[in-house]
């Protein structure tokens, strides 16, 4: 079979070491890949003049998938987030991010099972900030029928297409009626061509108390770009941190899989960095592809890993191990499972 095509981001900070060990698990799935790589952020600044070159943007518009490490954003000055640039641009409008309990894993809940759905495109993100007078700034929030409506629908049929019983529309309308009150209305708007689909919406401050109280009473839950941001690290702390948690950005254009978590610059160039959450992502992007069996066996190895003692896992997940200790573990056991099944 030939190779897949897809675009290679390794970003900075931890970025190239986490990117490194999933390409190197994804190789010892037999998976052939035929990475196009690029640098973005500071380095294809300093290299090219733009920190996001219309290059790579070409390359993900051919491939029409990429997997993409975190990118360091200067705070208050300096260029715009290449990660806002590139949802923006490619119009990948849904960011996905599934939740769940990882056997091995121990946090303060169990069978934790939900998925973050956020608008990726609009909102307080649209970057409309302006100074009204000295002292006094204006940032605009935009919400439109047209961008909620596709958003609710994509919640819907994924829910949909992964048997999900429940999908729960988070806002403040009780505030923000015009807003929030329209992101609603497009919500109940669609949830009716959906009966089979349970659909109730939540106000997003008592979201986050349901959320630490009672986190399984959530299946699916649909959120504006900023409350979206903000829960979807909420949740991922429920199942063990931003070292565990996939991501993924969809849009028609193309599919952008990405970890939740950051450049992480404390630890990097270190080999403490966890590859998990990229790998997470690796596993969403293979299923996208249709690689949907070593997918499933970097699933299993994950779980075979963690539960094989704490020199197989980051410190951050309570271990002794390091990156590279993790991606040679895994890869031991991706072998040992294809001779097993040999
Ligand atoms: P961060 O996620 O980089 O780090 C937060 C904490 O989590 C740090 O203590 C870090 O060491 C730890 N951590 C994060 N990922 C880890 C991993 N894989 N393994 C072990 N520990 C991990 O968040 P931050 O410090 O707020 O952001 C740093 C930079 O990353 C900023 O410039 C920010 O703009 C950028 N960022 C990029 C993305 C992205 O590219 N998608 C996402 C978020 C933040």
């Amino acid at each position: 079979m030939a190779p897949h095509k897809i675009t290679l981001l390794p970003g900075d900070g931890i970025g190239p070491e986490v990117t490194a060990s999933v390409v190197a698990i994804i190789e010892c799935t037999g998976v052939k890949v035929d990475w196009e790589t690029y640098f973005v952020g500071s380095e294809a600044l300093a290299r090219f003049g733009d920190p996001l070159p219309q290059e790579v943007l070409d390359s993900i518009l051919r491939n029409k998938v990429a997997l993409k490490g975190p990118v360091t954003t200067p705070v208050a000055t300096g260029f715009t987030s290449i990660n806002v640039r590139l949802r923006k641009t490619l119009d990948l409008y849904a960011n996905l991010r599934p939740v769940k309990s990882m056997p091995s894993i121990v946090t303060r809940f169990e069978n934790v099972d939900l998925v973050v759905v956020r608008e990726n495109t609009e909102d307080l993100y649209s970057g409309l900030e302006h100074e009204v007078v000295p002292g006094v700034v204006e940032s605009l929030k935009i919400i439109t029928e047209r961008a909620s409506t596709r958003i609710a629908r994509f919640a819907f049929e994924y829910a949909r297409s992964h048997h999900r019983r429940k999908v729960t529309a988070v806002h403040k309308a009780n505030i923000m009626k015009m807003s929030d009150g329209l992101f609603l209305h497009c919500f109940r708007k669609v949830s009716k061509e959906y009966p089979n689909i349970e659909a109730d919406d939540k106000i997003v401050d008592n979201l986050c108390m349901q959320l630490v109280i009672n986190p399984n009473q959530f299946d699916v839950l649909l959120l504006e770009n900023l409350y979206g941001d903000i829960v979807s690290d909420l949740a991922a702390g429920l199942v063990g941190g931003l070292g565990v948690v996939a991501g993924a950005n969809i849009g028609e254009n193309g599919a952008l899989f990405e970890a939740v978590h950051g450049s992480a610059p404390d630890i990097a160039g270190q080999n403490k960095a966890n590859p998990l959450a990229m790998l997470q992502s690796a596993v969403l992007m293979l299923q996208h592809i249709g690689e949907i069996s070593a997918a499933k066996r970097i699933q299993d190895s994950i779980v075979k890993v963690l539960d094989s003692g704490p020199e197989h896992r980051t410190r951050d997940i309570g271990g002794k191990g390091t990156t590279s200790d993790f991606t040679a573990a895994m890869c031991e056991t991706l072998r040992r499972g294809t001779r097993a099944g040999d």
